[in-house]
C-alpha cells in the first residue's frame, strides 16, 4: 500500500505537527521544505546562506532551487511507500513541477488535504510558537507576509487540486489529537487501506 500525500495550509494551522503524525501512522516520510531549508541554514551551507535571504524576511525560496531540492529529495529510496509533502507545493509553479516529478516516476498523488484555520486563530498560534521556538522568520512583519503569500499564492491551489478530484479539507482548530483523528477519519475516504 502507498499514500502520496501533500498536505496544505496556512503557516500556524499544525501542518508540520499533523504531518509527522500521519507520516507515522502510515509508515512514510514526512517531507518539510521549510524543515530542509531550516537545516541547511543552520548547517550554513551553501543552500541554507541563499534560502535564509529570503525566509527571514517570509519570501519563498525562488521556484528553480526549491524544485530541484524536492526533485532530489523524491529521488531517495524512503519515498517508495509514498510520501507526505508538508509545505510543498506552494505556487502553481510548483503544482507543475510537482506532477512532472512524479510522472517521470510513474505515480500521482492520493490526496491533498487543506488543514483550514481563520487568520485570527493563526495570529494567536504564531505569536504562542515565535515565544516557545524563537523562529528567525516568526517576527510580526514575517508573519504577516506569510499569511499573505498563502492567501494569495497558495490557498488558490487549492481550487485547482479539488477540480481534480483529489482534495480532502479539514478544521484545522482543536486538540492535537482530534485534528489528527479528523485527518485519519477523512483520509480514509480516500487511501482507506493506507490509514
Ligand atoms: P515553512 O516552515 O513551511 O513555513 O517554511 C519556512 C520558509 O521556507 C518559508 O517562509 C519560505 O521562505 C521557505 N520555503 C518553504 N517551503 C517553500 C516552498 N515550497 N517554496 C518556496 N519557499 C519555501
Amino acid at each position: 500500500m502507498t499514500a502520496r500525500l501533500v498536505i496544505m495550509g496556512p503557516q500556524g494551522a499544525g501542518k508540520g505537527t499533523q504531518a509527522a503524525r500521519l507520516a507515522e501512522r502510515l509508515g512514510v516520510p514526512a517531507i518539510s521544505t521549510g524543515d530542509i531549508f531550516r537545516a541547511n541554514i543552520k548547517g550554513g551551507t551553501e543552500l541554507g546562506v541563499l534560502a535564509q535571504s529570503y525566509s527571514a524576511r517570509g519570501e519563498l525560496v525562488p521556484d528553480e532551487v526549491t524544485n530541484a531540492m524536492v526533485r532530489d529529495r523524491l529521488a531517495q529510496a524512503d519515498v517508495e511507500p509514498g510520501f507526505i509533502l508538508d509545505g510543498y507545493p506552494r505556487n502553481a509553479a510548483q503544482v507543475d513541477e510537482l506532477d512532472a516529478i512524479l510522472g517521470e516516476h510513474g505515480v500521482t498523488l492520493d490526496a491533498v488535504v487543506e488543514l483550514t484555520a481563520d487568520r485570527d486563530e493563526l495570529l494567536a498560534r504564531l505569536a504562542r510558537r515565535a515565544e516557545i521556538e524563537g523562529r528567525e522568520d516568526d517576527t510580526p512583519e514575517s508573519i504577516a507576509r506569510r499569511l499573505d503569500i498563502y492567501a494569495e499564492q497558495t490557498a488558490p491551489l487549492t481550487t485547482a487540486y479539488a477540480a481534480r478530484d483529489l482534495l480532502v479539507q479539514v478544521d484545522g482548530i482543536g486538540g492535537i489529537d482530534e485534528v489528527t483523528e479528523r485527518l485519519v477519519a477523512a483520509l480514509g475516504a480516500v487511501v482507506p487501506d493506507a490509514v
